[in-house]
């Protein structure tokens, strides 16, 4: 998505770390109007693919992920991060190893509304090393539904998760692939 690519290069801040700062359109600050557009791209890319749900996980996801159920026309539903109980076996849960944060945090999703009977699209911010969508693809399978395939506003190639999960035999459609950024200079894959 050339769009998508202009935004980064305009807006988009280099960290030490191999980190990207988006804050003022995706990260903190949304633009609304580019929001609708890659909830837009996202669901031509998904159209025809049957998808039911939409799958994120609290925080930075949720935006996106609901931009692209609404043009699909179906939920969206966030894995959440804060502990609940799982006594009553309610949820389904994983554990995520969290790049930015560099600490483990349990996620987990209601039974009720993760359904066997679902076809699931998973959609977030960022995939980097790709734990994120692991632990989001576990969820999909505990609930024994349908892993249609993944949709990232921004992929960082040089951390491999997004081609190790190709690899594996998974759909991973990013709206931008940065290749590199060393010493600030972001070169994307076309
Ligand atoms: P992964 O689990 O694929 O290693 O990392 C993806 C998650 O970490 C995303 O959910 C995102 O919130 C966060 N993340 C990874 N890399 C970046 C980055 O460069 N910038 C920002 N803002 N978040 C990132």
């Amino acid at each position: 998505m050339r769009e998508m690519e202009e935004m980064i290069l305009s807006e988009g801040e280099v960290l030490p770390g191999g980190i990207l700062k988006v804050g003022s359109f995706l990260n903190q600050q949304i633009d609304t109007g580019f929001l609708r557009d890659m909830g837009r791209e996202i669901a031509r890319l998904y159209r025809e693919s049957g998808v039911t749900k939409v799958l994120t996980i609290e925080a930075s996801g949720i935006a996106i992920a609901a931009a692209a159920a609404m043009e699909l026309g179906v939920p969206m539903l966030f894995a959440k991060k804060h502990k609940t109980s799982n006594v009553d076996g309610s949820v389904y849960s994983t554990e995520v190893h969290s790049f930015t944060h560099g600490t483990d945090y349990t996620v987990v999703v209601s039974r009720d509304y993760l359904l066997p009977t679902d076809r699931v699209l998973l959609v977030d911010d960022f995939l980097a090393n790709g734990a994120a969508l692991r632990g989001l693809i576990a969820l999909t399978r505990q609930a024994g539904a349908v892993l249609v395939g993944a949709a990232i506003a921004i992929e960082k190639a040089f951390q491999h998760g997004g081609d190790t999960l190709r690899d594996e035999g998974v759909r991973v459609e990013s709206l931008a692939v940065i290749e590199s950024m060393e010493n600030g200079m972001i070169a994307f894959r076309r």
